[in-house]
C-alpha cells in the first residue's frame, strides 16, 4: 500500500514538542516530507544547536511513529539546525582551522570511534572520484590501518559497485545499520538505503539528514580513517554535506584538462569556505598506458593537477594513470588495489595513501563540524 505524505503528517502529530505545547507538524519546525518510491520516508526536525539534547527523543519517537505506519519501509529522521548563509566573499583568506585562534567555535562532537573523517570530492562528475576514494580506502587499510568506505555520492552512488555490494544492511537492534564488509574495509552506501531517483529532488535538509544518519546510525566501531566519496560538484548539496561532516580533511580529485581543473578549484574554494583543511590534489588519469605496448601518453595534458596544486598553495598527492586495468577492475566489482595488490596501479594508490596518512596524521583528529548553514 502506497503510504502518503497526510499519513505521515497525520503520524507527526502525535508527537508534541515545546512542554506540549504544539504538535511537531504545527510547531513550524518539520521540513518537507518526502517519501521515495521504496516507501522510505524522510524528514528532518529544525532545532538550534543548543537544542539538541533534547530533541533527540523527539526525534526517535517522531521516527517511530512514522515506522510504525504499514506500508513504510523504513524513516530518516534527523535534527537539522540552519543557520542564516554567512561564507566570506569570494576571494577571501580562508578560516583559520577549526580550534586555532579566531576560528569558529566547535560544535557537537565528531564520531566517536573513528579518528579521522576525508572526504574525497571532484569539482564535477566523472573524473573517477569514487574509483580513487575506493582505491584510496584501500590503500590505507594495506597500511595496517581501520578503514571505512561511506558512499554519500547521493547523485551516483558507486561504492556498492566498485566493491561488487549488493543487498540490504542488517539492521542491528532496530536503529542502528551494519557496514558491509569488502576487501578488509566497512562499507554503506546511500545507494543501499534509497531508490537512485529519489535523491534528485533533495535539498539541503534532506542532503544533510542523509549524511548525518550514515554518519550516526551506522555502527561503523573503531576506524583510523573514514573515507567520505562525496557527490561530485560544488552546489548547495555538497557545500551542505561538507558542513553537516565532521571532517578532519578533504582530498580533491581531478584529471588534468582545464575544465576539470577549473572545477577543482571551485572544490577547494568550497572546502576553505567551510574551513576545511585540503589533504591534497591527485590527477587522475594522468596518462593513458596502452593496453599493448605499454607506451604512456598524455591525452589530457599532463600535470595539470600538480600545477594548480602549487598554484592553490595545497599538497599534491600523486597522479594515476588511465590504464584497463583501473577501469575494469572498478567495473567488475574488484578494486586493482584488492585483486592486484603486487601491480603498478595498487602501488601508485599506496604510494598516494601513504602521503594522505601523513598529512592526515598532522591534522587535528576528529575536528568538529562547522556551522551548518542551509541555503
Ligand atoms: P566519478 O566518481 O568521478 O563519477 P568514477 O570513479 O565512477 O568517476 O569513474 C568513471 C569511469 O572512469 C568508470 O568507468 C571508472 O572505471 C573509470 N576510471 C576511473 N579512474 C580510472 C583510471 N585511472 N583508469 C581507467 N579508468 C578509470
Amino acid at each position: 500500500m502506497a503510504i502518503t505524505r497526510d499519513d505521515v503528517l497525520k503520524a507527526l502529530s502525535t508527537v508534541t514538542v515545546d512542554r506540549g505545547d504544539t504538535t511537531l507538524p504545527d510547531s513550524g519546525r518539520l521540513s518537507q516530507v518526502v517519501i521515495d518510491p521504496g516507501n522510505r520516508v524522510m524528514f528532518s526536525i529544525r532545532i538550534d544547536p543548543s537544542e539538541a539534547e533534547r530533541f533527540e527523543p523527539v526525534r526517535r519517537e517522531a521516527e517511530g511513529r512514522v515506522l510504525a505506519l504499514s506500508g513504510v519501509s523504513s524513516v530518516l529522521a534527523s535534527l537539522t539546525s540552519e543557520r542564516a548563509p554567512n561564507p566570506p566573499a569570494p576571494g577571501a583568506a580562508p578560516r583559520p582551522p577549526a580550534g586555532a585562534p579566531g576560528a569558529p567555535p566547535r560544535q557537537g562532537n565528531a564520531l566517536p570511534g573513528v579518528r579521522h573523517i576525508v572526504a574525497v570530492a571532484s569539482g564535477k562528475g566523472g573524473v573517477g572520484k569514487s574509483t580513487t576514494a575506493c582505491n584510496l580506502a584501500l590503500g590505507l587499510s594495506a597500511q595496517g590501518l581501520k578503514v571505512g568506505l561511506l558512499d554519500a555520492d547521493i547523485y551516483g552512488p558507486s561504492v556498492p559497485k566498485l566493491l561488487g555490494l549488493s543487498g540490504k544492511p542488517r539492521v542491528i537492534e532496530g536503529k542502528t545499520l551494519e557496514p558491509l564488509q569488502a576487501y578488509g574495509l566497512k562499507a554503506m552506501s546511500i545507494g543501499l538505503l534509497i531508490e537512485p531517483e529519489s535523491a534528485m529532488i533533495w535539498r539541503g535538509p534532506m542532503v544533510q539528514s542523509a549524511i548525518t544518519q550514515m554518519l550516526r546510525d551506522v555502527a561503523w566501531g573503531e576506524l583510523d580513517v573514514l573515507i567520505v566519496d562525496m557527490p561530485p560538484g560544488t552546489g548547495d548539496a555538497q557545500l551542505t554535506m561538507a558542513q553537516a561532516t565532521p571532517l578532519s580533511g578533504a582530498v580533491i580529485v581531478s584529471t588534468p584538462q582545464d575544465l576539470a581543473l577549473i572545477d577543482a578549484r571551485r572544490g577547494v574554494t568550497m572546502f576553505r569556505k567551510v574551513s576545511v583543511p585540503i589533504l591534497g590534489v591527485i590527477e587522475n588519469m594522468a596518462t593513458f598506458i596502452c593496453p599493448n605496448c605499454g607506451a604512456a601518453s598524455a591525452i589530457f595534458g599532463h600535470g595539470g593537477a600538480r600545477h594548480e596544486a602549487e598554484r592553490l598553495e595545497v599538497p599534491f598527492l600523486g597522479e594515476i594513470p588511465l590504464t584497463m586495468a583501473i577501469r575494469e577492475t572498478s567495473d567488475a566489482g574488484r578494486p586493482v588495489v584488492a585483486t592486484d595488490p603486487d601491480g603498478p596501479q595498487a602501488k601508485i594508490y599506496r604510494e598516494i595513501a601513504q602521503k594522505l596518512w601523513a598529512n592526515l596524521s598532522g591534522a587535528p583528529a576528529g575536528r568538529a563540524a562547522p556551522k551548518i548553514v542551509i541555503e
